[in-house]
């Protein structure tokens, strides 16, 4: 992947050990939501990395990384509070 800068100059970043990726974010009821990067264009739905459970995700964009890919990392996980009152609630309906 290129990327032409302003002053003409083309830098190509898979040769410094970038990888082309999509950016996505999926809500998984267990752990959160949770940021991932894949190498193919994501779909509207997405397994949990943690869990496996299928999860709505959203993209966020494409991108580059130096990090193998698919990689993920949670950015809001749910507090043991929040977890029991999920469960809690799903008991109930
Ligand atoms: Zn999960």
């Amino acid at each position: 992947m290129q990327v032409e800068r302003l002053n003409g100059l083309a830098v190509d970043f898979t040769e410094r050990g970038y990888r082309p990726c999509f950016y996505l974010e999926l809500h998984c009821s267990e752990h959160g939501d949770i940021r991932a990067a894949v190498e193919t264009e994501p779909a509207q739905q997405h397994r949990c990395p943690l869990c496996g459970s299928t999860c709505d995700s959203v993209a966020l964009g494409r991108g580059l990384t130096l990090r193998e890919l698919p990689n993920f990392e949670v950015v809001c996980a749910l507090t043991q509070y929040a977890r029991k009152q999920r469960q809690r609630i799903a008991k109930t309906q």
